[in-house]
This record gives C-alpha cells, structure tokens and sequence, in this order.
C-alpha cells in the first residue's frame, strides 16, 4: 500500500517530464516577429525634448490656442520667457484638448522666493483626467503631510523619495497614465494607473488609484464615470511656473 502512495505522488512529476516542449523541432525564426513594423519617432535632442509624435501644450508665446480657463474663457495667467505663471485668484487652466491614456511631459517652478510653509509652498498641481492630482509644491527642506508633498499622487500615494530642486530651479515631471475602465454601476473594472517620474527619478510605480484625490473626505465614494478629459493646472494661490509641455497619446 505503501508503495502504491508513492508510485501516486510521484504521478505529477512523471507526466511533467512527458508534457516537456519540443524544443528539438523549434528554429529562432518561428518565434521572430517582423509585422508590422515598429513606428519611427525622432527623440528629442535631449532630456525633455519634445520627441516627434508628441503633441505640444504650450508654444511659450500665449495660451489661446491649447487652453482656457474653468469657464470655457481666456486663461488670466502670465505668460513671459516661455514659461506660464499661475496669478492667484484666476482659478485652473484647461486643456482644450481632451486625452484617455498618455505620456505628459511638464515641467514647473515653484518661486525663488521662499514663502509660506507646509502646503503653503510653491503649491500647484497637474491634474490627470481634470480629477486625479500629481501634488507640484516646494518640499525643499520644507515639510508636510507625507502623502501631500511633491510626487504624491494627492492624499492617496506618498512620492518614493523626495528629490526636489531647491525653489526657483525648474523641474520636471513625466507622468504615465493608464485611464480608468468602469463597470455599469460607474465603479471602476479597472481603476486609473499612475507612474511618475520627477527629475528622472521614480517617484510613484503604477499605482492603482481608489478615485479622484480629494481634499476632504474618502476618494472610494466619490467615483463617477467619465471618458477623455481635460489636464488641469491648479491655481492655489502661489505663483507657481509651468513650460515644455507635451504629450503623447496612448492608443
Ligand atoms: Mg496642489
């Protein structure tokens, strides 16, 4: 009896060994695939160029032709040297445009003149779908709640490390998204994806998000269905710098 056990333990093992792939008969082409052919893209000369497929947001001169502000009218922030500056009380800009899934590129100040603290600090944000913050603040030497300071994904993922620029140097951001895919009922099938890069550094490794980044409040509840949408600038109040914007779809 005992030696019928063991013949049945063994039983897995030896069909294993029967069910091994015919490596004998493969040739490396067979598994070569040629068709079609990977797209061109010219890369940017450098780091932060806007490679050749990409979509520019901002052209440095003015803001007319890619954004508005939260009514639908001519944005209230300062444009001068290529860069655009957040003028506190004008309220968000918007994407004309309206994207799904993405490759951003943007890059952002915050003032050389330190002022105010903790979210206080150099605050902005770069909103993915128009509810879903990438947090901008100054957290050089300048600390704050973990999951609110620069890189977090706003009170739902803490940035991985904290490699902020001193105030008044210009950083970047290059942020991946996956949009969202909803069942009926307007929860998520598949919630939003996030990976984000500050200075070239990772910062946030797809994470999945429970809903918008609120404020106040449990993001799980508050989950409403959406398509395409807008980027999203926000004015907190502090003159924070936006310039080099771009963006690739994902398609
Ligand atoms: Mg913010």
């Amino acid at each position: 009896m005992k030696k019928l056990a063991f013949l049945i333990l063994l039983l897995p093992v030896a069909l294993a060994f029967g069910q091994q792939k015919p490596t004998m008969t493969m040739k490396p082409e067979m598994t070569e695939i040629w068709e079609p052919e990977i797209p061109v893209v010219s890369p940017g000369a450098a780091y932060g160029d806007l490679p050749g497929d990409a979509i520019s947001l901002f052209n440095g001169k003015n803001l007319d032709e890619e954004w508005t502000n939260r009514n639908g009218e001519k944005p209230g922030w300062k444009v001068e040297n290529d860069a655009v500056t957040v003028v506190k009380g004008t309220g968000e800009i918007r994407t004309k445009r309206k994207f799904n899934s993405f490759q951003l590129h943007i890059e952002w100040r915050s003032p050389a003149e330190v002022s105010g603290e903790s979210q206080g600090r150099g605050n902005s944000g770069v909103f993915l779908q128009g509810i879903y913050e990438v947090q901008v603040l100054d957290n050089y030497n300048n600390r704050t709640y973990r999951n609110g300071q620069a890189g977090s994904l706003y009170k739902q993922y803490p940035p991985l490390v904290n490699v902020c620029r001193k105030p008044g140097e210009w950083q970047t951001y290059d942020i991946i998204y996956n949009a969202p895919v909803f069942k009926a009922d307007g929860s998520y099938l598949v919630p939003p994806h996030v990976t984000v890069l500050q200075n070239g550094v990772l910062v946030q490794n797809n994470v999945a998000l429970r809903g918008p980044t609120e404020y106040i409040g449990i993001p799980e509840y508050t989950v409403k269905p959406h398509g395409a949408e807008s980027i999203v600038l926000q004015d907190h109040g502090n003159p924070v710098s936006f310039r080099n914007i771009w963006i690739r779809e994902i398609l």
